[in-house]
C-alpha cells in the first residue's frame, strides 16, 4: 500500500453511526450577560456577509479606511481593499490612547514558579524597544524574522515588534528539532532569528540555543541572532552574529513609529503542524485576519473587561497566534500565559493556575482533556475552579465522553463548552457555538460562525443537507490564508482543486436533522470497512465512552475479506483495574454502541499513542504499524520512542 495521497476523496459518502442525544441549552444567567444573546445575528450576516464583516472591521483602528470590502478572484481574495492599519497599534497603542495602559495584559507564570505581570503600557514599551533593536539589525518592512522561543513574554513582544515593522514573523514551535527549524528558516529565507538560551519543560531544560546553532549551520539568509536569557545557562555566542536581547534592549528608545501596512500586507507565515508530511508555510495578511480573530474572540469566548482569559495552548501553533496574541490583545483583555507542562510539578498545575488568577474563560485541546481524564478527577477537585464561566476546545474532534467530563469536572456543570472547528489555513474560528445562543450537543461544533459559508458537499460538489460528506467553505472569509509561501501551485492543488472556486479543508463531517455540524476529522483518517466509510473518530469516541479507556486511536489495516479491518490502539485510564477479557469486552462495546460493522478486529493496549508535536493523534504512523510496514516520516512526531514500543506491542498481539 503506497503512502496515501494528502487529499484522498472517499468514493462513497461517509456513514454516520454514532447517535449523541444529549443537549445543553445556554444557562439563562450566561445568556443574559453575553455579547450575543440573539440568533438574529445569523440571519443578518447571511443576508449581507460583506456588511457583517465590515461592521466587525469597524472595531479596529484604521489609519485609512478601505475602499471596498472584498475583491474575489478565486482562489485569491483581498479584504478591505485600500485599507491601512498596523496590527501592533491595534493590540497596544490604541488601548494606551483610551486610558487602558495600566490594565494587565499578560499574567505570566514560568514553569519553575516565577511570575511576572505586564500591563498594556509595559508591553507597548517592550515592543517599541525591540522594534528599534530589530530595525538596528537591518530588519525592514517585508523582511522575514524567525522566532524560536519558549512560552515567555518575549515571544508576544517579538511578534508584535515584527508586526510594528511590517516584517512577517515565522514562529517555530520550541519543540521542533534543528532540522525542522532549519527547513522553516530556509523556506521563508528569514533574515534574523530570535531565540533563547533554553526553555523550561517538564522540570528539564530544552537547549534552544544549541539547537539553533545546529540549525544555523546551513541557513544562508540569516544575518543576525537575538537571544533571550531565560535559563541562565552558559551558551556560546558567535561573534558578529549573536546578540544578547537584554543588552540590545537596554540602549533602545521606548517609542517607535509603526509602519503603515496595507490590509493585504503579510502579517505572518506559519507552518502547519505536519500531520501529513512536508510542512506548508501558510500566509496570513493583516486587515482581514485581525478583523476575524477579534470578532470571533469576542463573540465565541464572550470576553469582557471583567474576564481573565487563558488559552492553554502554545503560541507556536495557530491557536496561540490568534487567541493568545492577536485576538485577545486587540480586544484589550487580561490573560494568563503559562510557560510549562501541565503535569509539572504535579498534575494539578493548571488548576492551581486557574485558582490563583481567577481564570474565567479557558481554552484547550481534546488531547489535553483526555489526559486530564486519564489522570483522574482528584486533581481539579483539589482547587477552586469557581471562577470559570466558559470553556472551549479546538484541535481534534472531541469525543462526547471527554466533552461531558470537561463540562462536569472542570466547568462544574455551569459553563458552556464551545467546540471550535478551524485550521491554520482558516486563521480563525469557522464553526462554533455562540455560548449565549446555541444549545450545545457534546461532540458537535454546532454551526458556522455568522458570515461564514460552511457546507457539506459530496465528491461531485452536491450539497448534503443531512448526512455525511466533506466539509467545504463556499465563499471567501476575512482571515483565510492568502497562499502557501513561495508555492502558488501547491496552494491551488491542495485547497482549490476538488471543486471549482470552493475551499477544501480536507476534513470529513456530517450534519444532523437539526443542522448541527459534526466534524469527523481528516478525510485521510476515514476507514473503509466492507465498502462502508466510517470516521475513525466515531469508533474512538465509542471506545473512550468505556470506563476503562482514556484514549483511543483507530486506523484501518489491510484485511483479506473486508478490504480494511479496524485496528484500535487503546490507552487505559489509570484507574482501570485489569486487562483480563477487556479486549473482547471493548470489541463488543463498540459493536453495541455504533454497530457490528465498526467492531475492531484488533485491540492493542498501549502506554501511549503517537502524536504530532501539537498533540494530535498521528494515525498515519499507526496505519504503517498496523499494516506491518516500514514507518513513514517521523520528523513531526513528538516522541519517536512511542512508535518503537507500539510496534513491539502490536507484534505481540495474536
Ligand atoms: P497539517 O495540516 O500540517 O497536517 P493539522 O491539520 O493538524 O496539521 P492544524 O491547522 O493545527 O494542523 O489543525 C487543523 C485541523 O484540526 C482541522 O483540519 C481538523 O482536522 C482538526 N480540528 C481542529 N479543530 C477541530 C474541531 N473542533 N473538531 C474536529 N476537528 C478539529
Ligand atoms: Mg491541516
Amino acid at each position: 500500500m503506497a503512502e496515501r495521497p494528502e487529499q484522498e476523496i472517499p468514493e462513497q459518502e461517509i456513514e454516520v453511526l454514532l447517535d449523541e442525544q444529549r443537549a445543553y441549552p445556554p444557562p439563562e444567567d450566561f445568556r443574559r450577560q453575553a455579547w450575543i444573546q440573539n440568533e438574529s445575528i445569523y440571519r443578518e450576516a447571511a443576508a449581507d456577509p460583506e456588511g457583517f464583516w465590515a461592521a466587525q472591521a469597524e472595531r479596529l483602528e484604521w489609519s485609512r479606511r478601505w475602499d471596498r470590502v472584498l475583491d474575489w478572484k478565486p482562489p485569491f481574495a483581498r479584504w478591505f481593499v485600500g485599507g491601512k492599519l498596523n496590527a501592533s497599534v491595534n493590540c497596544l497603542d490604541r488601548h494606551l490612547a483610551n486610558g487602558r495602559g495600566d490594565r494587565p495584559a499578560i499574567l505570566w507564570e514560568g514553569e519553575p514558579g516565577d511570575r511576572k505581570t505586564l500591563t498594556y503600557a509595559d508591553l507597548h514599551r517592550e515592543v517599541c524597544r525591540l522594534t528599534n533593536v530589530l530595525r538596528g539589525l537591518g530588519v525592514g518592512k517585508g523582511d522575514r524574522v524567525a522566532i524560536y522561543l519558549p512560552m515567555v513574554p518575549e515571544l508576544p513582544v517579538a511578534m508584535l515588534a515584527c508586526a510594528r515593522i511590517g516584517a512577517p514573523h515565522s514562529v517555530v514551535f520550541a519543540g521542533f528539532s534543528a532540522q525542522s527549524l532549519r527547513d522553516r528558516i530556509n523556506d521563508a529565507e528569514a533574515k534574523v532569528l530570535i531565540t533563547a538560551d533554553g526553555g523550561h519543560r517538564r522540570g528539564g531544560i530544552v537547549p534552544l540555543k544549541a539547537i539553533s546553532d545546529e540549525a544555523l549551520e546551513n541557513t544562508p539568509s540569516i544575518t543576525g541572532v537575538v537571544m533571550v536569557r531565560r535559563t541562565g545557562e552558559d551558551v556560546p555566542m558567535v561573534a558578529g552574529r549573536d546578540h544578547d536581547w537584554a543588552e540590545l534592549m537596554e540602549g533602545a528608545a521606548d517609542t517607535a513609529e509603526p509602519e503603515e501596512m496595507d490590509a493585504e500586507d503579510v502579517l505572518y507565515i506559519l507552518y502547519t503542524s505536519g500531520t501529513t508530511g512536508k510542512p506548508k508555510g501558510i500566509v496570513h495578511t493583516t486587515g482581514g485576519y485581525l478583523t476575524q480573530v477579534t470578532a470571533t474572540a469576542r463573540a465565541v469566548f464572550d470576553l469582557k473587561d471583567s474576564d481573565v482569559w487563558w488559552a492553554a495552548a502554545d503560541i507556536g501553533w495557530v491557536t496561540g497566534h490568534s487567541y493568545i496574541v492577536y485576538g485577545p490583545l486587540a480586544l484589550g483583555v487580561t490573560q494568563v500565559m503559562y510557560e510549562g507542562a501541565p503535569d509539572t510539578p504535579n498534575r494539578a498545575r493548571l488548576w492551581s493556575i486557574v485558582e490563583r488568577y481567577r481564570v474565567t474563560c479557558f481554552y484547550t485541546a481534546p488531547t489535553a482533556i483526555r489526559a486530564f481524564m486519564k489522570w483522574g478527577t482528584e486533581h481539579p477537585a483539589a482547587h477552586d475552579l469557581g471562577s470559570l464561566r466558559l470553556l472551549g476546545t479546538v484541535g481534534e474532534p472531541i469525543n462526547p465522553e471527554a466533552w461531558v467530563w470537561y463540562h462536569r469536572e472542570i466547568g462544574g456543570g455551569r459553563c458552556p463548552v464551545v467546540d471550535t472547528w478551524w485550521q491554520t489555513e482558516t486563521g480563525s474560528i469557522m464553526a462554533t457555538a455562540l455560548p449565549g445562543v446555541t444549545t450545545l450537543k457534546p461532540g458537535s461544533a454546532t454551526h458556522a460562525f455568522p458570515g461564514i459559508a460552511l457546507e457539506i458537499l459530496d465528491r461531485r460538489g452536491e450539497r448534503v443537507e443531512v448526512g455525511g460528506g466533506l466539509l467545504a467553505i463556499t465563499k471567501p472569509w476575512p482571515s483565510m490564508l492568502r497562499g502557501i509561501w513561495g508555492d502558488e501551485e501547491r496552494f491551488r492543488e491542495t485547497y482549490w482543486s476538488q471543486w471549482k472556486d470552493i475551499y477544501f479543508p480536507a476534513d470529513g463531517a456530517h450534519r444532523d436533522e437539526d443542522g448541527y455540524f459534526w466534524v469527523m476529522g481528516r478525510v485521510d483518517d476515514v476507514l473503509n470497512v466492507s465498502g462502508h466509510r466510517l470516521g475513525a473518530a466515531e469508533v474512538e469516541s465509542a471506545l473512550v465512552e468505556h470506563e476503562a479507556v482514556a484514549e483511543a486511536a483507530v486506523v484501518g489495516r489491510p484485511h483479506e475479506i473486508k478490504g480494511e479491518g479496524i485496528a484500535a490502539f487503546v490507552v487505559l485510564r489509570e484507574s482501570a483495574s485489569s486487562r483480563d477479557g477487556l479486549a473482547a469486552e471493548l470489541k463488543a462495546h463498540v459493536a453495541r454502541a455504533i454497530g457490528p460493522i465498526a467492531r475492531p478486529d484488533d485491540i492493542v493496549f498501549a502506554a501511549d499513542v503517537p502524536k504530532t508535536r501539537s498533540g494530535k493523534i498521528m494515525r498515519r504512523l499507526l496505519r504503517d504499524i498496523a499494516a506491518g510496514k516500514a514507518i513513514g516520516d517521523t520528523t513531526t512526531l513528538a516522541d519517536p520512542a512511542v512508535v518503537q514500543k507500539l510496534r513491539e506491542e502490536y507484534g505481540d498481539e495474536d
